[in-house]
């Protein structure tokens, strides 16, 4: 099947909706900041811990509006896209906040919330316009689906191709064997078959979850709907997987030939709709990336996650992959890198992990800085669960951390069960990043996951670190 190029409709398409955006913006002003990042990099607690403290005004000193006082109240409005699920804010509070207070469900498939916050202006002008009103709408949306967009420019033959290749390397290889096995017993030729495109599609997608589970932690995994379906499982647009390329042009009854419209119905159904209709429409954007996972499964998953932010980046950049990104990469100018969970660190190790984010986005952020969007890297946690404290080893004082590890976490032949505080040392950070990206290397890192905090009713607004940096460069400039 040859590519499609995209077409003129859908370059329409977002034109049309851009001037609409701007239309209904003119009376109130409207920022839509989008919160992506890979699957558990903490998109769900950020917007929940931003929401909520910024309607309880929490504890944001670097956040100018509210630290000035000029902040007169946030709410949550009425929902922009009616066709959009609604962000479970108070859902995901609740769990937070319950008496044995649990982590909420994570990002699944797309969600959106309206936040209006009025507040008076600093300008010199503000005495005579009184308070004024700024909607901000947040999209969640898994990074999974940014991934896709390189799809767009590649045939059935050709990504096929590249999966079969990408299956050759340690530790896909071994991992990939099932999934090649029963590739290997079909006859792609044969006349097609429901099941079988069933059960070859359920063997990519294990062979895809095998990669990205905890020790190997690998992210460069597209198709993104298959590891992040949202409300699309088990439908026929997700039902196919990578075939080796017949020699000859095959009947359109083939196995072969229904898998190539399947994948090509992905792209035109699911792929690019997600980018005109949701994507080209933002302002801002947050990238989180938990990277203490990938340094917990080794350099071999640092560098597969450093590979994953650069495909995901690419989506903001200008003309390259296809005429889509052009359009829509000039509306982005703000983008702000976040390396997640640093409450699993001493915060003098803080700096460290803000050295390895820009590593890990490196080369991608100044692609984007050349297409305009002003960038930035910050090391945070939406919601801190830890305390800090000292520990005393070998005769050596030690920086560490105290909290909970949650039930199932397991160090040094030790299985916590939820209940249990322990004060932890995981470990140096190296000044300089590189060696942790070296698959040579090994490192004695070592990161817990933690319950999250009981609730401290004497404080407003869920604990975190640096979240006001954080929305004081995606925000603050436009409550100015
Ligand atoms: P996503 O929605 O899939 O991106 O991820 P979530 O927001 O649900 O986060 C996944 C998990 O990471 C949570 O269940 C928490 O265990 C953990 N997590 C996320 N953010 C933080 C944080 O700021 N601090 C700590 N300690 N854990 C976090």
């Amino acid at each position: 099947m040859p590519k499609r190029p995209t077409t003129l409709l859908d370059e329409l398409g977002i034109a049309a909706g851009n001037v609409l955006d701007a239309a209904t913006g003119v009376f109130t002003p409207t920022l839509r900041l989008g919160v992506t990042g890979l699957s558990r990099a903490g998109k769900t607690i950020f917007i929940t811990s931003l929401v909520n403290n910024l309607i309880e005004g929490g504890r944001l000193p670097l956040f100018a509006p509210l630290a000035e006082g000029r902040l007169i109240a946030a709410r949550l409005a009425e929902q922009p896209d009616s066709g959009v699920p609604r962000f479970a804010y108070e859902k995901h509070l609740a769990a937070l906040r319950a008496p044995t207070p649990a982590w909420p469900e994570s990002t699944r498939r797309i969600s959106q919330l309206r936040l209006e916050l009025r507040y008076q202006s600093a300008r010199w002008h503000a005495g005579f316009t009184g308070p004024q009103t700024l909607n901000l709408d947040i999209v969640d949306y898994p990074g999974e689906w940014l991934l896709d967009l390189p799809l767009l420019g590649k045939t059935f033959a050709e990504w096929s191709a590249e999966e079969f290749a990408a299956a050759t390397a340690p530790p896909r290889d071994r991992l990939a064997r099932p999934w090649l096995a029963i590739t290997q017993s079909l006859d792609a030729l044969a006349e097609a078959s429901g099941p079988d495109a069933e059960i070859l599609a359920r063997a990519f997608t294990e062979y895809l979850l095998a990669c990205r589970a905890d020790e190997h932690a690998l992210s460069t995994l597209p198709p993104g709907r298959f590891l992040m379906p949202g409300d699309l499982e088990g439908s026929p647009a997700l039902t196919f997987a990578p075939l080796p390329a017949p020699q000859h042009p095959v009947r359109s009854s083939t196995l072969y030939a229904m898998l190539e419209r399947r994948f090509e119905a992905y792209k035109s159904l699911v792929v690019r709709p997600f980018f005109r209709d949701h994507f080209a429409r933002l302002d801002r954007q947050i990238v989180l990336v938990d990277a203490l996972a990938a340094l917990n499964a080794g350099p071999r998953a640092m560098a597969d996650l450093e590979s994953a932010l650069a495909e995901i980046l690419r989506a903001f950049r200008p003309g390259g992959a296809n005429l889509l990104t052009g359009i829509f990469a000039r509306r982005i100018d703000r983008i702000l890198f976040a390396a997640t969970k640093a409450d699993h660190l001493h915060h003098t190790a803080h700096d460290r992990l803000e050295n390895i984010l820009d590593k890990l986005v490196d080369a991608a952020a100044r692609r984007a800085k050349f297409a305009g969007a002003e960038t930035r890297s910050l090391a945070l946690a939406a919601i801190r669960a830890t305390t800090e404290g000292t520990v005393d080893e070998d005769g050596e004082t030690l920086p560490c951390i105290i909290g909970v590890p949650q039930k199932g976490e397991a160090l040094d032949g030790v299985n916590y069960d939820g209940t249990t505080q322990i004060a932890f040392y995981p470990g140096d950070l190296p000044d300089f990043p590189g060696p942790l990206f070296d698959a040579g290397k090994t490192t004695s890192l070592k990161f817990l996951r933690f319950s999250p905090p009981t609730r401290d009713p004497a404080t407003p607004g869920l604990p975190h670190i640096r979240l006001d940096r954080g929305l004081e460069f995606l925000i603050g400039d436009r409550m100015r």
